[in-house]
């Protein structure tokens, strides 16, 4: 397939920040140009084609969500099992009640104190959702993204879009234009190249559907974030605690099984092999030298992920790229420094990392 690239990222000069609403009083033609391709984007979306955009978590791979045979064509342009259902985004937070017949106050704090942005809900679906966009599931995610060109594709499109992390299946997720470009090309119709993703990590998913507030996949708004909002708990699924391989990886059956489908799979793996140091954070840095010397002298070459301590932001940000920076350098081993902390984002953090690494940690 011939894959059409727009670089779309003359939006952002136009774009008033948290707002939909683009500020016209210094248009061009430039920006003119710019919309046109987005228009031609969203035309793609409405044949019922897949569109590669930017967000503010990661690069998105979308289609028309409510039409099935539209959506099936994600799974086979990642190689997704069909088991893994979609989020679907919005571009207001109006729409929401074309996918959930329920709207409470506490989802309307939510909306009000988070969207657009990073945050994922879980909600019964109606009965228009196709079942093959959430994966089987009764339930359906949803998320109005924080980004200009994510949302007016999804406004020019009129419809919700469904879109998983733009990469091929159980690789890192693409933050960055050459990655999106590297895994995408051919795959799909076209590819709006925008900026480099602000957050790095994908959304927070918090499953609504059920008594407590739960959430399924960390992200950078933490459950305490989140329960300052609601004022009440947030539970963490007890899956997320957990420590051992994925289904597909050779580590083992897991114990809990997620309540997020996605996440019982391998995920977001270099080429390269990766071990996570854990411990004291000086003892991490000298066990890392150490390995570092060690597999140098063996021929190999190593590749090192250490962060600034508590510089938990900046590492959601750099960590995906960096793991295919490394892929792409030929690294044969990457070494990655365990967070400090790891609760809030620095949890989020670390549960790309240690799925990233196949679960193997080397504790110091
Ligand atoms: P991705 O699209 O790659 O960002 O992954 C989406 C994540 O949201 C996966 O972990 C899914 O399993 C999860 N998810 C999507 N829809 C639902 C749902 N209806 N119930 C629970 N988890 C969901
Ligand atoms: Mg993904």
């Amino acid at each position: 397939m011939k894959t059409k690239v727009f670089d779309v990222r003359d939006i952002y000069k136009h774009y008033i920040d948290k707002s939909t609403v683009l500020d016209d009083a210094e248009t061009d033609e430039k920006f003119e140009e710019t919309l046109k391709d987005i228009d031609q984007a969203a035309q793609v979306i409405i044949d019922g084609g897949l569109v590669v955009f930017p967000t503010e978590t990661v690069y998105g791979l979308g289609a028309n969500a409510l039409n099935a045979e539209a959506t099936a064509k994600i799974f086979a342009a990642k190689g997704r099992p069909a088991d893994n259902p979609l989020i679907v985004h919005i571009a207001r937070a109006s729409n929401i009640g074309e996918l959930t017949p329920v709207l409470t106050p506490e989802i309307i704090q939510l909306i009000d104190n988070f969207w657009p942005g990073p945050l994922t809900i879980v909600l019964p679906k109606k009965e228009n959702v196709p079942d093959i966009t959430t994966g089987g599931l009764k339930t359906v995610a949803i998320r109005m993204p924080d980004d200009p060109v994510a949302l007016e594709l999804i406004n020019k499109a009129g419809c919700p879009v469904a879109a998983p992390s733009a990469n091929i299946s159980g690789r890192p997720s693409p933050t960055r234009r050459q990655h999106v470009v590297a895994d995408m090309d051919g795959k799909v119709d076209a590819i709006l190249i925008g900026r480099d993703c602000r957050v790095g990590i994908e959304s927070t998913v918090l499953d609504l559907s059920g008594e407590i507030p739960t959430i399924l996949r960390p992200g950078i708004i933490t459950a305490e974030n989140i329960e300052a909002v609601i004022n009440k708990k947030v539970a963490i699924d007890p899956a997320l605690n957990q420590r051992k391989g994925c289904s597909n990886s050779d580590e083992g059956e897991i114990d809990f099984i997620p309540k997020a489908p996605g996440m019982k799979y391998r995920h977001y793996a270099p080429k390269a092999d990766m071990t996570v140091i854990e411990g004291n954070r000086d003892k991490v840095k000298s066990e890392i030298e150490r390995l570092k010397g060690l597999n140098e002298k063996l021929g190999l070459k190593v590749g090192v992920i250490l962060f600034e301590e508590k510089a938990f932001n900046e590492a959601a940000h750099e960590f995906f790229a960096k793991l295919r920076e490394m892929d792409d350098e030929g690294v044969d081993l990457i070494l990655a420094g365990a967070l400090s902390e790891q609760d809030g984002v620095g949890f989020a953090v670390m549960n790309r990392m240690l799925k990233s690494a196949g679960y193997n940690i080397a504790k110091v």
